[in-house]
């Protein structure tokens, strides 16, 4: 067998000024960890056989039609702007069709250093990239928007962190890797006819017949709506939500130190360098608003009439909240079991996670549990579940199947930081099997799996994760 991917490069025909071309940095001794035959059969890939996947996917053999390029993009880290970031430890191979017809991005991510690595290695290591593979592939179970992990391998060559670590290679798949920060450069660089020329290229791969750059922010806005209220339904903080990381397809990208949460609270953060709770999870919409601005900022730059485009742009970003909270309310109404509307029912849902915070109630565990009769056991003080469960039984009975609606909206198991963790200490010690268990359970996150029902279990004192460390 052969490995064949049908490589389509459209980000490589772009203006020379759009990135570097960069190849791969070949590594010691690759060994294929895993390969995802579900994924690799949407992007019409053949695989090969295991040493030759394992060459490929660690950048030591270049596939057939592969153009490897270092993507040029700054942005905005914690709300201060850097002017040049890039592709710095990764490349970009191509870009293929799918069998869905939609164009994806093969990057190989850890690649080795490229133009715009800065005082980076270039490399991942492995506790990373395991990460990123687990939790990209969760998110795609739980539905929603994602890029994706097609494989990953170690490279027989050890990275130097706090420690000496294994390296690793992930291949990731996205829609594209365009940022906000892609605008962001070119925009502050005053290079219109790029910047022109990238909007141009974002409307046709993305939002086809959106009506120009004010077009292109009404999607944009759209889609990033529709993702925050996706993470905030399932207790995901994205952890770096920089406009670099904020993705114009609307897809959630570069899994650093995000985590979901576990007992509910509005403030959780998890990120170790995220100090000033900027990116905690109730913040999030606010902050993907923030984002939406920023490009709305740029894409300003290149319109003649400047007045009208503030006066739009701004009636745009604008209604970015209200889109935020509608799409959060539909998806918290599931939660519940409430496809109907009341006036009421957001205070309802608020009551809640009001309840939830003050009795360290687990998020996912809770929810899940109001399809039964156990979800009181998850607060400290049962009777404050039942105060509220009172109005909402009340509410429930304009309602058809309210189970069947929280069994589709509550998952049962999600990759928990505590797991995720353990996974990791267990591969760099050589052993797998967790990886490829909660690969296996997390596939399926909305069915009841009884023999992983230690997945659905928060952590216990000695097994909480403080702080998860930004994955590089
Ligand atoms: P991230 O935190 O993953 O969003 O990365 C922010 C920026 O730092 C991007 O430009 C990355 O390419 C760059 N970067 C992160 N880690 C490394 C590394 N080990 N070597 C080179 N560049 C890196
Ligand atoms: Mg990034």
């Amino acid at each position: 067998m052969t490995l064949m991917i049908p490589f389509d490069n459209s980000y490589a025909r772009l203006p020379d000024s759009f990135f570097a071309r960069q190849a791969p940095v070949p590594v010691r001794a690759p060994q294929l960890i895993a390969f995802n035959n579900d994924l690799a059969q949407i992007l019409r890939i053949s695989p090969g056989d295991v040493p030759e996947m394992a060459e490929t996917f660690a950048g030591n053999t270049l596939p057939d039609g592969a153009e490897p390029i270092a993507q040029l993009y700054s942005g905005h880290q914690f709300g201060n702007y850097n002017p040049q970031l890039g592709d710095g430890r990764a490349v970009l191979l191509g870009e293929t069709v799918g069998a869905d017809g939609l164009r994806r991005d093969i990057q190989l991510k850890g690649s080795g250093p490229t133009p715009f690595s800065r005082q980076g290695d270039g490399r991942a290591w492995l506790g990373p990239v395991l990460r990123e593979y687990v939790v990209s592939e969760a998110m795609h179970a739980l539905g929603i928007p994602t890029t994706r992990a097609l494989a990953a391998v170690e490279t027989g060559e050890v990275v130097r962190r706090e420690e000496p670590m294994p390296g690793a290679v992930l291949t990731r798949v996205a829609q594209s890797h365009l940022r906000v920060g892609t605008f962001q450069v070119f925009a502050a660089r005053g290079q219109m006819d790029s910047l022109h020329r990238l909007t141009e290229y974002a409307i046709e791969r993305h939002y086809p017949g959106a009506d120009g750059p004010m077009g292109l922010l009404r999607g944009v806005v759209q889609s990033q709506a529709e993702l925050i209220a996706g993470w905030m339904s399932v207790g995901f903080i994205h952890g770096v939500m920089n406009t670099d990381n904020c993705s114009i397809a609307g897809e959630t990208i570069d899994y650093g130190p995000c985590a979901f949460m576990d007992s509910y609270h509005p403030n959780t953060v998890f990120s170790s360098i995220d100090r000033m709770g900027r990116y905690a999870y109730s913040n999030q919409p606010d902050i993907a608003v923030w984002n939406v601005a920023q490009l709305a900022t740029s894409l300003i730059q290149q319109m003649k009439d400047k007045d009208a485009a503030v006066e739009e742009a701004t009636e745009i970003v604008h209604a970015m909240p209200d889109l935020l909270q509608k799409n959060w309310l539909r998806r918290f109404r599931a939660k519940i079991g409430l496809t109907t509307e009341d006036k009421g029912d957001e205070a309802l849902i608020s009551d809640l996670l009001t309840r939830m915070a003050q009795n360290q109630a687990d998020f996912t565990n809770t929810f899940r549990a109001l399809g039964g009769d156990k979800a009181r056991d998850q607060f400290l003080n049962p009777e404050a579940f039942d105060e509220w469960s009172d109005g909402w039984q009340a509410r429930l009975s304009q309602e058809g199947d309210p189970v069947a609606t929280m069994t589709a909206a509550n998952p049962a198991f999600i990759p928990r930081n505590h797991r995720v963790e353990q996974m990791i200490e267990a591969a760099v010690q050589g052993d797998y099997t967790p990886f490829h268990r909660l690969n296996t359970v997390l596939a399926q996150p909305y069915e009841d799996q009884p023999e992983a029902d230690d997945l659905t279990r928060p952590p216990t004192k000695s097994e909480v994760v403080h702080a998860t460390f930004c994955g590089t």
